[in-house]
């Protein structure tokens, strides 16, 4: 794809510099170590959905949502709580394709998961978009965050298997009842898929009603267990 072809030659003219102060003190990534510090990693959170936690509520290491209702997903993993500037840094990549906000937001969540010793799938579904928004868009930021991973794993990326068949209203203006009404039958799968254990990748998780639906249709078709990776999770309105 000419689009990592980018961000590979990028890498091998540029070298690392911080996205967040300019440092050229990396240690190998796009951002150094005393900015790395400072953002706001999602530890205080649920153990299954990681809704983060205010700070005095975390009796229960699993949410009241999830107790209530558990989601068909096993466990979601969003290294950050949704918050500046990891939300310029995503929002830079996804709406005006700062393609090197994209390279440091892979690096991170390759890290992430390497420090949190997360067991590793056997596929990694990145969220598909509908084409309509894929060529309003240009790229799906999920696919191209699921590319370095997989590359860094070993662990192949599902591009054809499953596909958005209807167009939705975009999530971010919506509550979270109407979120579940609005992405309900919106994916279908169109070949079977041969592993059990699937991540699914996705850029922000919000409400979790996009990952909750796929995850149903992934378990509804066999998946054993479903991971959900991000790079980051809101606090929902
Ligand atoms: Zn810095
Ligand atoms: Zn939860």
């Amino acid at each position: 794809m000419v689009y990592n072809w980018i961000i590979y030659t990028q890498f091998n003219l540029y070298p690392p510099l911080c996205l967040l102060c300019s440092s050229t003190d990396t240690n190998g990534m796009d951002i150094c170590n005393p900015c790395l510090a400072d953002l706001s990693h999602n530890v205080n959170c649920c153990r299954i959905c990681a809704l983060p936690f205010s700070q005095h509520s975390s009796d229960s290491p699993i949410c009241g949502n999830c107790l209530r209702q558990p989601p068909p997903f096993d466990s979601c993993h969003a290294t950050f709580a949704y918050s500046y500037p990891i939300s310029n840094l995503i929002s830079g990549f996804k709406f005006s394709g700062k393609l090197e906000n994209g390279r440091l937001l892979a690096q991170l969540l390759i890290r992430s998961i390497e420090a949190n010793r997360l067991p590793l799938p056997g596929l990694i579904l990145p969220i598909p978009l509908h084409r309509s928004r894929l060529r309003e868009r240009g790229f799906n930021q999920a696919l191209e965050l699921a590319l370095p991973l997989g590359r860094h794993f070993g662990i192949p990326v599902d591009i054809r298997s499953c596909k958005r068949t209807r167009a939705t209203e975009a999530q971010s203006n919506l509550h979270k009842r109407e979120r579940q009404r609005n992405i309900r039958g919106a994916f279908s799968l169109k070949i079977k898929l041969e592993h059990t254990h699937v991540a699914l990748l996705d850029d922000v998780v919000t409400t979790g009603s996009t990952v909750w639906e796929l995850a149903r249709l992934l378990k509804k078709n066999g998946v054993q267990q479903v991971d959900v990776w991000a790079l980051a999770r809101t606090t929902p309105l």
